[in-house]
């Protein structure tokens, strides 16, 4: 997309919050669009031609986003020699890659029951390969010069309202028996005064390794690094079919097409559209709005670590800050996509971005006065495991469901697919999230209208506890629907 066209798509968008008790309310400029403050910052490099005629590789990708990259360059690193084609519908990180909240995260909190559902000797190896991703991101971008913002620090877990008091507790004593007390561990109410004060926090857990990054920073380097190994990347180019057979499979797009050996879908929550993987990914979505530099109030509630926060509601909050010293705040409890229609409102949605809002001020009084500048918001692939899941169905091999949590695995995601479109095998396809047997979703329609009425439920339930008060039966009821299932929806 031209920069013409895509500054017409950005909106700038009016919106009236009202803050806190008083209701006092107030109108700001804030520029609400899908692309979001991350890539503005980074400025969007130069737009790469599109697919103009038919060629060959020995390995074709379909999306440009961090798993798509990562991939393209594990295959490098291990086959300096392919040949490798990316196929990317828009711009490598204008999706999801270029405007998360920046948190880069391991699974230590799913390990102990993983471990009781698969041995601890399997969740422990996905433990540490998850947790080696995180790590390798920043060593990374150290090597290949990417200024990416990329701040090791914990990642705390905290309890904003009675009902989520202790919410880590049987997590981080699983992984105490595991030998991973250092890794996982409760902080008290004192303890956690000193990473942040806010008059709603209670006790919480923290979890390393962990890191933030500006993520349209890392697509963007990841790009640059991923066309300097060699790597042809072509934009604006979405793969409309494909067909297998005969040892190759065919990629269709408006301009041409790729014949490769193997190939891979890397496509996140379009994916749920993707006839090998439908009823396997749900579309939620998640918003973040950012305020202005703020330094004053982050040296006065003492968040000066780079910290990433979540809290521990069904549908959470997460927030850290910029170098600039803003507050980016996210809520992951958007509306339900489908693969049936467009739903802009996954990327754009005035409503959850006001409740993001209205927690953001909750949390942190001291900003009333202060501005939102910017906010935006995209899909999230569910899975219903919520973990990701990487699958090999012919020719093509597939990745998806990160729910929420695809910045530091998609590194891990990038290797596990390289080994698969290479037709390698070793420790990496070994792990469990690769050929996981997993349930299934509803057909479409039933998925969007079931799942938005879970949500809607879990929202309910979430605001009850905020306030201390006990959510009613029937949402109660209807919001551990995907418990009693078996499945999750996103948190
Ligand atoms: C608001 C928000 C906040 C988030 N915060 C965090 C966070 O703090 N930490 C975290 O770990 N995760 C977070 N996530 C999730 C994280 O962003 C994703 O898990 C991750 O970016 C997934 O990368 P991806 O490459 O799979 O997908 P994407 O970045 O979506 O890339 C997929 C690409 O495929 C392209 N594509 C789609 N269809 C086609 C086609 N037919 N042909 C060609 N190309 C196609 C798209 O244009 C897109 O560029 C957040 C997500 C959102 C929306």
């Amino acid at each position: 997309m031209h920069r013409r066209q895509l500054a017409a798509q950005t909106q700038s968008d009016c919106l009236n919050f009202r803050i806190g008790s008083r209701q006092l309310a107030y109108a700001r400029r804030v520029k609400h669009d899908r692309f979001g403050w991350w890539v503005e910052e980074a400025g969007s490099p130069d737009l790469l031609g599109s697919l103009d005629g038919n060629l060959s590789c020995d390995v074709a990708i379909v999306g440009g986003g961090y798993l798509g990259l990562w991939t393209a360059w594990q295959i490098k690193q291990l086959e300096p020699n392919a040949t490798v084609v990316v196929l990317e519908a828009e711009r490598c990180g204008f999706g999801p890659s270029g405007r998360n909240g920046g948190f880069v995260n391991c699974y230590w909190a799913k390990v102990p029951w993983l471990a009781a559902e698969f041995g601890s000797q399997a969740a422990l190896a996905l433990g540490r390969a998850a947790a080696d991703s995180v790590a390798a991101i920043g060593s990374w971008c150290d090597d290949n010069s990417v200024d990416a913002w990329y701040r090791a620090a914990p990642h705390v877990e905290i309890a904003t309202s009675a009902a989520q008091a202790g919410d880590w507790a049987e997590a981080t004593a699983g992984c105490a028996d595991l030998g991973l007390a250092d890794q996982y561990y409760e902080l008290s109410r004192e303890q956690l005064a000193e990473v942040v004060k806010s008059p709603v926090f209670g006790a919480g857990a923290a979890m390393i390794p962990a890191a933030t990054v500006q993520p349209a920073r890392l697509c963007f380097g990841l790009r640059e690094a991923v066309l300097g190994s060699g790597v042809r990347i072509f934009e604006q180019s979405r793969v409309n079919d494909f067909a297998e057979g005969e040892g190759a499979v065919v990629l269709r797009t408006a301009g041409g097409s790729v014949r490769a050996r193997n190939a891979v879908y890397a496509i996140n929550s379009a994916m749920a559209g993707f006839r090998k993987t439908r009823n396997s990914v749900s579309i939620g979505s998640s918003h973040i709005v950012l305020t202005e530099p703020v330094p004053d109030i982050l040296e006065a509630i003492g968040w000066t670590g780079h910290q990433g926060l979540s809290d521990c509601r069904t549908m959470l909050h997460y927030f850290r800050t910029t170098e600039d010293h803003r507050i980016a705040f996210g809520w992951g409890g958007g509306r339900m996509g489908t693969s049936l229609w467009d739903r802009s409102v996954t990327e754009v949605d005035r409503q959850a971005v006001r409740l993001a809002a209205e927690a953001l001020r909750r949390f942190f009084p001291a900003l009333e006065g202060r501005e939102i500048t910017h906010a935006w918001g995209g899909p999230i692939d569910v899975s219903s495991t919520r973990l990701p899941q990487f699958r090999q169905i012919g020719q093509i091999s597939t990745g998806f469901g990160f729910t929420g949590n695809g910045v530091g695995p998609s590194y891990l995601g990038g290797q596990i697919l390289a080994r698969m479109a290479l037709d390698r095998r070793d420790e990496f396809t070994n792990l469990l999230l690769v050929e996981q047997r997993a349930k299934h979703f509803p057909p479409e329609p039933l998925q969007f209208v079931g799942g938005s009425a879970i949500r809607a439920a879990m929202v309910r339930s979430d605001r009850a506890n905020d306030v201390g008060e006990t959510p009613g039966w029937l949402t109660s009821a209807v919001a551990s629907i995907p418990n009693r299932l078996g499945m999750h929806l996103p948190r």
